[in-house]
């Protein structure tokens, strides 16, 4: 079967299977090391693969009016979507009105996070512990302001450039190697993920989850697909199919982080996205772009305040609005990073963080689908950029 070659499709028919067997199967969670070795590989080549691919982007631009040109776009295109699935969320809740009885199964113990904190985070302390710590955050931000000074270097920072360049091909190479097992990978963290959580844990909380899906599946296939098309002029339906391996890989790992190598290879090799464009739009959106996310933290925010009886008024609904824009920025690409930056959206309205256990014991599911979200968004979002700059002959 030729349908069957592609790994796209083998990824799919795993996820599809993953859920009949764990579901019928309890013993798959034997299993689990193999879906975390997986795991393990690609978050090996994340955080190098982060700052050569930056690097490498940003110094590949040839002038500072370029970089500025690129990530004022970027900055652009990840404000006006993120806000647009934020405002979908809070249109939807306050239309479907979800509530839920109040009986917490777990209190969840979470410091509450601080918007300074968030900001200090982002700068790092040291170039090298930050690396040894695996924080995604400050490795950014050290490649993009090292990529600037290469650029204002010019020949003197030549060979840096051509070394990283080479460390960046290398590691894509080896990305398409591990890409290969994403099928077998999948299957084993889909699986006993379904047989440890199944399908009792949805009970309870309908109206909840069906606010938070309809709101993600009307962003997804509704508000994106329009902007590729108004805007990239790209038919949505044949970039979603060249590039569809990501988001089921995000569904499958609940982390854009985990997921950034594939999406790297999917824009650059399957869908002709220029290198010097994917390189810096994606590893800035996996961290920083979240629509999914986003959209998430204002529905669950709104459904706690009903389930607590409150409703939130106009002054409230727009900091509702903009804490969760904010914390979806703050959420790093991780398992459950958009349940703890909730906490400033909480706190913002005045909310106990005690609600948060109201909606926990369906967080990893819905991390699943906002995940798959947030990598759609960022190809979407790198389509767009890279055909305006096109357009415009900017480079
Ligand atoms: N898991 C999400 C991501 O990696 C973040 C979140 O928890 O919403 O994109």
């Amino acid at each position: 079967m030729k349908w069957l070659k592609r790994t796209e499709n083998q990824t799919l028919l795993a996820i599809l299977l993953a859920i009949a067997v764990g579901t019928l199967w309890p013993g798959i969670t034997q299993f689990e090391v193999l879906g975390k070795i997986f795991l393990r590989l690609l978050k090996m080549v994340v955080l190098p693969l982060v700052f050569t691919s930056v690097f490498s982007s940003i110094a590949g631009l040839g002038t500072l009016r370029s970089f500025e040109r690129l990530g004022l776009l970027s900055l652009v295109y990840y404000f006006c979507t993120t806000a647009l699935a934020v405002f979908t969320g809070l249109v939807l809740v306050h239309l479907l009105h979800p509530a839920a009885p109040i009986s917490f199964h777990a209190v969840p113990k979470l410091k509450s996070l601080n918007p300074k904190d968030l900001l200090l985070d982002l700068f790092p302390e040291n170039m090298v512990r930050s690396f040894a710590e695996d924080r995604v955050i400050p490795v950014l931000f050290l490649a993009l302001i090292l990529g600037g000074a290469c650029l204002q270097a010019r020949e003197k920072g030549l060979p840096l450039k051509t070394l990283l360049d080479s460390l960046n091909e290398t590691l894509l190479a080896l990305t398409r190697g591990i890409v290969r097992f994403t099928p077998v990978g999948v299957f084993f963290l889909v699986g006993p993920l379904v047989a440890c959580q199944g399908p009792s844990s949805l009970l309870g909380l309908g109206g909840y989850i069906l606010t938070v899906i309809l709101g993600l599946a009307f962003h997804a296939t509704l508000t994106l697909p329009l902007l590729l098309w108004l805007w990239g002029k790209v038919s949505p339906w044949r970039y979603f199919l060249a590039v569809r391996e990501a988001p089921f890989l995000a569904f499958s790992t609940a982390s854009s982080s985990a997921t950034l190598p594939v999406t790297l290879e999917v824009a650059e090799d399957r869908a002709g996205v220029r290198p010097e464009v994917a390189g810096f739009v994606l590893p800035l959106g996996a961290t920083v772009n979240m629509d999914g996310t986003a959209l998430y933290e204002a529905v669950a925010a709104m459904f706690i305040a009903f389930s607590y009886g409150l409703s939130l008024g106009g002054t409230q609904s727009l900091l509702v609005f903009l804490t969760a824009v904010l914390a979806s920025v703050g959420a790093a690409g991780i398992p459950g990073a958009g349940l703890v930056t909730m906490t400033l959206v909480l706190q913002s309205v005045g909310l106990p963080l005690e609600g948060l256990g109201l909606i926990l014991a369906v967080d990893r599911f819905l991390d699943m689908l906002r995940t798959s979200v947030n990598v759609w968004g960022d190809l979407v979002g790198v389509k767009i950029i890279d055909k305006v700059l096109a357009r415009s002959g900017s480079f």
